[in-house]
């Protein structure tokens, strides 16, 4: 399974890490470890968004780069709450930084799955211009992951509309990736939709508050909205 978690599950909606929003996840990612090989991709929207800073007069590409390497400080508190729940992780960083974590290669990342290790992905593509949906839908083909899992915060899945503005909004159980795109669902960036929509790999997107959800999600269970061809 390839798990998605944004910036805004690290911050507990601040900007920063919150340890016990990280401890919490961590914790329920070591509730499935054993059952599933798992691979995450973490966001860095807690700390700078590129094209948020690029808004406000910096230059977007050198943005961009503050973007990623924000996501790297989200991996390593991962990485850090994971292993004191007892989970053997190793982060891959798609920017060289060896003190702090391996280069990206996809087949040791394989390999450290097949022996029951996490692996985190961080510093997103290493390329500005992308956002780190895209890295879930590349990364998840590379590896050969079964479902993207997108944990959100604030919300349990799709929706036909903002359910915190509308009452009458609607949760979707199952969506297409061409009904999404069509109707301008966003449920993950445009990109991202159509690598996963262009090579069928299908998607569920969930909330990340309920009980035991993340848990629930790399197991397999349907807990929020699936995304499919
Ligand atoms: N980013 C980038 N290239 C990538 C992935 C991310 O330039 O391949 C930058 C971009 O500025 C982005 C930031 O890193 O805004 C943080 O990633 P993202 O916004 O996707 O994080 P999330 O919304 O998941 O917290």
């Amino acid at each position: 399974m390839l798990l998605k978690l944004s910036g805004e599950v690290f911050g507990g909606g601040k900007v920063g890490v919150d340890p016990d929003t990280v401890r919490g996840m961590a914790e329920q990612i070591a509730d499935a470890r054993g059952e599933v090989e798992i691979a995450i991709v973490v966001g860095g929207g807690n700390f700078f968004r590129g094209a948020e800073l690029s808004e406000n007069g910096m230059d977007r590409r050198r943005a961009d780069y503050m973007g990623m390497l924000g996501t790297v400080m989200n991996c390593l508190a991962l990485q850090d709450f994971l292993e004191q729940a007892g989970v053997s992780t190793r982060v891959q960083s798609a920017i060289h930084m060896e003190q702090v974590a391996e280069p990206y290669i996809p087949l040791r990342a394989i390999r450290h799955m097949q022996k029951g290790r996490v692996v985190i992905f961080g510093a997103g593509t290493g390329l500005p211009y992308f956002s780190t949906d895209t890295v879930a839908a590349q990364r998840a083909l590379e590896i050969g992951a079964d479902e993207v899992l997108m944990a959100k915060s604030g919300v349990d899945g799709v929706y036909t509309a903002d359910p915190k503005k509308d009452p009458a909004a609607r949760k979707y159980e199952h969506l297409t990736y061409d009904e999404a795109l069509l109707n301008d669902i966003r449920v993950m960036d445009q990109t991202a939709m159509t690598m996963c929509k262009d090579n069928g790999l299908s998607m569920m997107v969930f909330g990340m508050e309920g009980q035991g959800n993340v848990t629930q999600a790399l197991l397999g269970e349907r807990i929020g909205t699936t995304v499919t061809l």
